[in-house]
Order: C-alpha cells, then structure tokens, then sequence
C-alpha cells in the first residue's frame, strides 16, 4: 500500500476491553456498507438502522435514549436548539387549512414564528388563557391540529391544566405539543399527563453549562416519531455528536445541579417577598402563582428559575441596579452554572390575556454559586435601587424636609 492511501485508510483498533463510561463521540457523514446491495438496501435499515451522519450516530442515538427513558416517551429526535424543536414539532404535523391554538404565556421567538411564517403555509393560529381549559374548549374546532403548551409559561410562570387541555384536545382530534424546559423531564413528564409530543430546550438546564445549543422532541407513539423523523430528514436537521456528548455529559449531573439550583431560588425567593420594593415573586412553587395547586398535583419539583415584579417606584430604576450586580451576569438563556437575570417585557408578548400592572418583570435563574453570594448580590441590587429611590425624593421635596 502506497503511503498517500496509508494516510487515508483508518485501521480497525481492537475495541473489545474497552468499556469507558463516557459514551464515545462518533462523527460521520458518510457510514460504509459492507457491499453493494447492502448499500442498494439501506433504507430496510428502518430508523433504528445507519445510513448516513444526519440520520443518527451511536452518540446522539444515546442521547435520544436517555431523553426517552427520562420523558417516558417511546422515541427521542435531537435537533439544533430548543427553538427547533418547537417549530419543527409544528411544522412535522400542520398543513394548509389547520389550525394551532397556542398558550398566551409561550416563549417569545414561537410566536413570532406562530405569527410570521404559519401563515406563510395557510395554517390559522389563535393564542388561549393557559390558565383556562375553557378557553381552549371554546376556541377549538374541527380544524384544530395541535394545542401548543409550555407549562410553566415564560416569564409569568402560569402552569398549565395538561390533563384537562388533553381531554378537551383529543376529543377533536388534535394532537397536544408542550414545551416542558422549565421542569426538564427530571421534574414533569408531560407524556404521563395526556400531551403527544414533549420538548425541550436541552440548551438550558439539561446541557446546563451555557455552552451548547439543543433542542428534544419526545413521542410515545411510534407513527409521530416516523412523521417528525422524515420531516427532519426532508429538511435536512440533525445535530453534531461533538454537541451531542456535551449534553450526554451535562445530563450526568442533572439532578444535583437542579437540587442545588432550586434550594438557592426558594432561599433568595424567601429574602426578595419580605423586601418592600418587591411587589411579587412568581414561581409555581409559591401558593399564589397561578396553577400552583396544578404543579403540586402534577410536577415532581421546581427548578432555579422564577421572576420577580417591582413595585411601581423602583421600576425606573432597575436597569441601573442591574449594573451594580456582580456575582448574576446579564443575559439571555438559563439553567447553566452562573446565576442569570435578564429584564423581559411581557404585554407585547400577550394577545388573549392583559397584562396588568407594571411592564417590566426580571428573570431570575440561580445557577451553582454559594447561595450566600448570590443574596449579597441580590441585597446590592435592592440598595442601588433604595439609594435611586431616596435621591429622587430628596430631590424632589428640597426644602421642606430639611426645615
Ligand atoms: C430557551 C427556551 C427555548 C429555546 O431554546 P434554544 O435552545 O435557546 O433555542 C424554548 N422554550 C423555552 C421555554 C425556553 O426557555
């Protein structure tokens, strides 16, 4: 064999012996077949098979399995982000004439794509109270292929009756899709509670360390996970085993991390409630958020994301006291190592339900610093907005304080 094909040609190792515990990293665009009609018939393969890199790789398939048993689903496909999961959950299903209703509170990029592109597609979409099955019951119709959940809701925290929307939604025949990345599978099964199709963002917590992006779609039933499948390989989605294996091994600490996450959120939450500039904390673990009764009944924990609603005085002031923090960075995502606050609007992000009150709610996702830093952090952002408070007032009546 001359050298150039000796560069080219990889020997076959002995790999019997060999049995790490980290699942390996197989890339591949190309798979070979042992000969020519194993090629010709390599779609006899089925799902299960290899054919070709975009179709599955032992690593991903790994991943896939893991989410599967975690989900309680029979069958797992990765894509390229949770966002990808979303719409391609829809799009795998929905043709020209249906209809999606979609809750209020859903995460703001699948509305803009609910508003801008399923249109494109002549699919209707109509938005509901996540709160109300009976606004689901009045809006859905015989046109109605799938009713989107995302339980808790983004940034105002709303869980979701499943069962009940379930009920209402197969008795039309429509399909039910919720977006589970708040809980993770480790603390709601959506499947076990009547929804067809679960996602998740696997980019936040499940990843859990800010540096991958990936995104779940989970079926129990054998003939949705062919249509999603040949959906993706029609539009060509799949994900990179480099990216697979980070989320394979950020999975291995899943529950540590959401233990250690979730304990920090009920004790900073605990601290934030007393504070006068605080007008409410919402979090499904707090009896007055709205389903709390919902997520006792249904959900197995809560994970290190809540937000919090000022009062009236200090919302002016916020954005500044975000810069006197030094432990929470700024920015957008959640469930990784570092703790998180981002500032989100809500009312252009509501169609069917109104807002009320101010328009400003901070995001909050504790990540896996001491807890104690995390509450030092928290009291200066709360002093910085007191100090603005104060001058302003001072400033505001000159004199007659001082007489
Ligand atoms: C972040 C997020 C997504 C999108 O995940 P990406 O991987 O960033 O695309 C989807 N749904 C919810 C509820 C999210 O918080």
């Amino acid at each position: 064999m001359n050298d150039l094909t000796r560069c080219v040609i990889t020997p076959k190792v002995k790999m019997e012996g060999f049995d790490p515990l980290g699942p390996a990293i197989h890339r591949a665009s190309t798979i070979v077949f042992e000969n020519a009609a194993a090629y010709a018939n390599r779609l006899e393969r089925g799902p299960d098979g290899y054919s070709y890199g975009l179709y599955g790789t032992p690593t991903t398939r790994t991943l896939e399995r893991k989410l599967s048993e975690l989900e309680r689903g029979g069958r797992t496909l990765l894509v390229p982000s949770g966002q990808a999961a979303n719409t391609i959950a829809m799009l795998a299903f929905l043709r020209a004439g249906d209809k999606v209703l979609i809750a209020d509170t859903v995460y703001p990029p699948m509305r803009d794509f609910a508003d801008s592109d399923l249109p494109k597609f002549g699919v209707t979409v109509d938005y509901y109270d996540p709160t109300s099955p009976a606004e689901v019951e009045r809006l859905i119709d015989e046109r109605t292929r799938i009713v989107w959940c995302e339980s808790p809701g983004s940034t105002t925290m709303e869980v979701q009756d499943l069962p009940k929307i379930a009920e209402i939604a197969h008795r039309y025949g429509a399909l039910v899709g919720c977006d589970n990345t708040w809980a993770t599978p480790l603390n709601f099964k959506p499947l076990m509670h009547g929804a067809d199709i679960v996602t998740e963002a696997l980019t936040k917590y499940v990843a859990g360390h800010s540096d991958v992006l990936m995104g779940s779609i989970s079926v129990s039933d054998e003939a949705h996970f062919l249509t999603i499948r040949s959906s993706m390989g029609r539009l060509g989605i799949g994900v990179s085993p480099d990216d697979a294996s980070l989320v394979l091994r950020g999975m291995e600490t899943l529950g540590v991390r959401m233990k250690h996450a979730h304990e920090g959120a009920m004790a900073a939450i605990d601290w934030l409630q007393g504070h006068l500039l605080v007008e409410r904390v919402l979090y499904p673990a707090l009896v007055d958020c709205p389903g709390h009764d919902i997520w006792k009944r249904d959900f197995l924990g809560a994970s290190g994301v809540f937000s919090v609603i000022f009062v009236p005085e200090a919302v002016e002031h916020v954005s500044a006291a975000l810069d006197a923090l030094e432990t929470f960075a700024i920015g957008a995502s959640w469930g990784g190592t570092r703790s998180l606050v981002a500032p989100m609007p809500v009312k252009v992000n509501r169609t069917a339900t109104k807002w009320i009150g101010n328009d400003l709610v901070l995001r909050v996702s504790i990540g896996l610093e001491a807890h104690e830093d995390l509450m030092a952090d928290l009291q200066r952002m709360l002093r910085t907005i007191e100090m603005r408070i104060a001058t302003g007032l001072s400033r505001a009546v000159p004199h007659s304080a001082a007489r």
